[in-house]
C-alpha cells in the first residue's frame, strides 16, 4: 500500500518517510512537445529514442595518413609502399584496393574496401619515387590501428537514450550524430513562488525600520530556472489569512505548482497552513530535519477534481534552499518526466568533529577538498544558523548527517551532497 501523506496525520515524519510520502503525492508528467535540438538542452526526453543509422556510418580514418591492407609479413625499420589515389573527408573510392596498394587519406574519410589499416602521416616519408612512400619502424605498425569501425558508437537499430533523460549538451550532441534536428520533451512546469510576511521588503525599495529584504523569492527564482521551470513570481503576501487565501487560490489556477515562504509556523503572524487548509488540504508538515522545520506540504482544489501541489517552506533563507532541494526538487523532477533521480553522494571523511542528533537528519554547509592521496575531507563553512546564507555561498555540499547518528567524530566518514545543476 502507498502511503499518502494525507493520512499521516500530525505525526513527525523522518526524510525518508517523507520523501515516499511525496513521491506517492506527486502528479503524473505533463503534456509534451517537439522543439528544435538547439532549444532542448535542460529539457526532460519524452521518448526512447533508437539509433537509424550506424555512426559513424563507414568504417573510416582516426588520422591523416595512408590506408593499405597491412601485409602478414613485415619486413621491419623501413616498408615502401605504392600509393595509388587519395581520399579526402567527403569523398569515398568506389573501387575495392589491390593488395600492396595504399591510398592517401584524410581524417574521417571511409576506409576503401580492401584496407584495414591507417599509417599516420608522422611516420611516413617520401621515398623520392613518384607515387611510392617509405613507412618507417613499419614493425611498430599493429593491424587495423587508426580506424574507426562503422556503428563503433551506435549501431543502427541500438537504443540510444531513454525516456526521461535530462538532456545536457552532450545529449543534444548525440541526437544530433543520429541526425535528429527535433526531439520530444515533456513541456516546461509553471510554479508560482511567492514570499509572505510583513516585515519582507523587495530590493530595490528603502528598508524599514523592522524589515528584511525579501531573499527567499531570488533563491527560489534561481533553483526553478536552473530546473528548467517557468517562474510566475507573485512577490509578497501580507501575513493576512484572506488575502493568502485568495492569492494561493488564484496562483493554483495558473501554475502546476505553488511555492510559498515563511508564515509557515504556529505563530500569530503564520497563516500559510489556515489558507491552505480553507482552499486544499494540509498532508504534512513536520519533518525530523534541521535546518528545514516547518514545512508544509499540501495541495490547492480546482474545479473538476484537479489538485494543484503545493509546498508552504520555511522563512529562514538556508531552510528554504536545503528544503527545496531535498523534497521541492525530486517532485518536480518527477513531474517533469525524470524517474528515479536522487542527489548525487559522495563520502568524505570529516574534517573537524559536526554536531547532530539522533532522530533527526542534519544538512550542514560544507567545503569539501582532495588531498594529495586523493581522500576526500569536508569542513563545515563556519555558523550553520538557517538565516545565515553566506554559508550557502561559502560552501560547494551540504553534509549529511543521518538521522541515526548523535554526533560524528574528526576523521570519520560523512556523507555529502555536492552543489550539482542547480547549486
Ligand atoms: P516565518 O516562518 O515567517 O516566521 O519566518 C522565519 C524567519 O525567516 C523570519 O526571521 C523571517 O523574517 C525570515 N523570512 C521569511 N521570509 C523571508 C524572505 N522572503 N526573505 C528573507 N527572510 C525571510
Ligand atoms: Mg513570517
Amino acid at each position: 500500500m502507498t502511503l499518502s501523506c494525507f493520512e499521516l496525520g500530525e505525526r513527525m515524519l523522518s526524510v525518508d518517510e517523507t520523501l515516499e510520502a511525496l513521491a506517492a503525492m506527486t502528479p503524473p508528467p505533463v503534456t509534451t512537445r517537439r522543439v528544435s535540438l538547439a532549444s532542448a538542452c535542460g529539457g526532460v526526453l519524452a521518448v526512447d529514442v533508437m539509433s537509424p543509422i550506424d555512426v559513424p556510418q563507414n568504417t573510416n580514418a582516426a588520422m591523416d595518413g595512408i590506408a593499405l591492407a597491412w601485409p602478414d609479413d613485415v619486413p621491419g625499420g623501413d616498408m615502401r609502399v605504392d600509393v595509388v589515389g587519395d581520399v579526402l573527408a567527403g569523398t569515398r573510392l568506389t573501387t575495392s584496393l589491390a593488395l600492396g596498394g595504399a591510398v592517401r587519406i584524410t581524417t574521417g574519410a571511409p576506409l576503401p574496401a580492401g584496407a584495414d589499416t591507417v599509417v599516420m602521416s608522422e611516420q611516413l616519408v617520401d621515398s623520392g619515387i613518384p607515387d611510392r612512400i617509405r613507412v618507417e619502424h613499419s614493425e611498430r605498425v599493429r593491424r587495423g590501428q587508426n580506424v574507426r569501425q562503422a556503428g563503433e558508437d551506435i549501431a543502427r537499430g541500438e537504443h540510444a537514450l531513454s525516456a526521461g533523460t535530462r538532456l545536457r549538451p552532450q545529449h543534444l550532441g548525440l541526437l544530433a550524430s543520429l541526425g535528429y534536428a527535433e526531439v520530444e520533451i515533456f513541456r516546461s512546469l509553471r510554479v508560482a513562488v511567492f514570499s509572505t510576511g510583513d516585515e519582507v521588503t523587495a530590493p530595490g525599495e528603502s528598508l524599514p525600520p523592522a524589515g528584511i529584504y525579501d531573499t527567499n523569492r531570488f533563491s527560489l527564482q534561481g533553483l526553478l530556472s536552473r530546473l528548467g521551470c517557468e517562474v510566475i513570481d507573485l512577490g509578497i503576501l501580507q501575513d493576512n489569512l484572506d488575502s493568502m487565501r485568495v492569492s494561493l487560490a488564484a496562483a493554483a489556477h495558473e501554475a502546476d505548482m505553488v511555492v510559498t515562504s515563511g508564515g509557515v509556523s504556529v505563530g500569530q503572524a503564520d497563516w500559510v497552513k489556515p489558507a491552505l487548509t480553507a482552499i486544499g488540504e494540509l498532508g504534512l508538515w513536520r519533518i525530523a530535519m534541521r535546518p528545514g522545520r516547518p514545512l508544509a506540504f499540501g495541495r490547492i482544489h480546482q474545479t473538476g477534481g484537479v489538485t494543484v501541489p503545493f509546498f508552504g517552506l520555511p522563512g529562514n533563507p538556508v531552510a528554504v534552499m536545503v528544503t527545496f532541494l531535498q523534497f521541492v526538487q525530486p517532485m518536480l523532477r518527477r513531474m517533469q518526466g525524470e524517474h528515479d533521480w536522487q542527489p548525487s553522494r559522495l563520502t568524505a571523511l570529516a574534517g573537524e568533529p559536526l554536531k547532530s542528533r539522533e532522530g533527526r537528519v542534519d544538512y550542514h554547509r560544507g567545503i569539501y577538498t582532495s588531498d594529495d592521496a586523493g581522500q576526500l575531507w569536508v569542513r563545515t563553512t563556519g555558523r550553520q544558523g538557517s538565516g545565515i546564507l553566506s554559508s550557502m555561498v561559502a560552501a560547494n555540499c551540504l553534509i549529511e548527517i543521518g538521522d541515526g547518528c548523535a554526533a560524528v567524530e574528526a576523521g570519520t566518514p560523512v556523507t555529502i551532497q555536492p552543489f550539482g545543476d542547480l547549486t
